[in-house]
């Protein structure tokens, strides 16, 4: 057992512009009055997609490797900051796809790696300039709903990266990212099982991130997206509004991690599997043999008999003996 390490200052908060190191005190202040005196936020999404970029811009501070050539390795991790009485966890994972398919073992390190602790906040990672879906967005998305369940869609936050952009095709940038959030929205909602009269208890809000050190900034030097939101603070804004949206943290435990035994899962169904069987299969039968006597059919050869010997009931006219006989 390893205790959980004294968290640093955050000095990285004033690395910040003045304008936006206030926005980021009010909000603390905000949570504190919530009593939330913790934040813990987990990043996940594909390999290359600007998390460990992302998770740097929070912090103001270099902890998180960022590489532009996919050599993540397998293992997450945690940073800590403190100020003020309020602790920001944040961590990085890696981009669990290999080779076009899920790394299992990496799931299971981040699954270890959570053990114990309690996530916020996931802030799920793509890029804004990718122009379509494919199998391994549904897979990582199904690797996170399978790992911690699909509760955590309910905590989450979509972030996308690479937000200043120019559209291509001479598309409206706002018709540009509302097409794109639509169609990641589609594939992460049908990834965790999300019906869509769920909708509603599923908000999936998405926020902007231009990581980029040629990010265009405003008078207060703050970095902006191309409608001119200064977009750290409005990422932890859209942050804290996720952690007070009235749904509960995830909290990792042995558990979660095992998730619902399917062997189990089956058993549960065999009284129903049973009483199906009981109505339909035996029921029905009884319903036709029933049927069978009440419209006077009879076994195959007692009817090869009677259309011998004629109309008459044999067992009427001569007594079950006569059956015996032709037998
Ligand atoms: P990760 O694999 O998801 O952790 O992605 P990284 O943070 O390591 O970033 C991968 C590459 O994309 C690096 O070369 C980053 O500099 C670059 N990058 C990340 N975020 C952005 C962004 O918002 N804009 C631009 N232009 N580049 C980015
Ligand atoms: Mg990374």
């Amino acid at each position: 057992m390893s205790a959980a390490p004294i968290p640093r200052e955050w000095v990285g908060l004033q690395q910040f512009p003045a304008a936006t190191q206030t926005k980021l005190h009010e909000l603390l202040g905000k949570l504190k009055e919530e009593d939330v005196s913790t934040l813990t936020i987990l990043v996940m999404g594909k390999g290359g997609v600007g998390k460990s970029s992302t998770v740097n811009s929070i912090v103001g501070e270099r902890v998180a490797t960022v590489s532009a050539f996919q050599s993540e390795g397998l293992r997450p991790m945690m940073c800590s900051r403190t100020r003020a009485g309020f602790t920001l966890n944040i961590i990085d994972t890696p981009g669990l796809i290999e080779g076009g398919y899920i790394n299992e073992q990496a799931v299971e390190i981040i699954k270890r790696f959570l053990l114990g602790k309690t996530v916020d906040v996931l802030l799920y990672v793509d890029r804004l300039d990718a122009y379509r879906m494919d199998t391994l967005d549904e897979q990582v998305i199904r690797a996170i709903t399978n790992s911690f369940g699909k509760a955590i869609w309910r905590r989450t936050l979509v972030v996308l990266t690479h937000a200043q952009l120019s559209p291509p095709d001479g598309l409206d940038y706002n018709d540009f990212f509302t097409r794109r959030s639509e169609s990641l929205l589609r594939y992460i909602r049908s990834g965790a099982g999300v019906g869509k009269r769920e909708h509603g208890d599923f908000p999936l809000p998405i926020a902007l991130v231009e990581n980029s050190g040629r990010c265009k900034t405003n008078e207060h030097g703050e970095k902006v997206l191309p409608d001119g939101t200064p977009w750290v603070p409005n990422l932890m804004k859209e942050i804290t509004t996720v952690v007070s949206n009235g749904s509960k943290p995830i909290h990792v435990d042995q558990k979660l991690i095992d998730g619902p035994n399917p062997n189990n899962r089956w058993k549960m169904f065999i009284p129903l599997i049973l009483m199906v069987e009981y109505f339909f299969v035996v029921k029905g039968i009884r319903r036709a043999i029933q049927a069978d006597i009440s419209n006077g059919k009879l076994d195959d050869w007692e009817q090869r008999y009677r259309d011998l010997v004629g109309s008459k009931d044999p067992v009427d006219q001569k007594g079950s003996s006569a059956i015996n006989r032709k037998a």
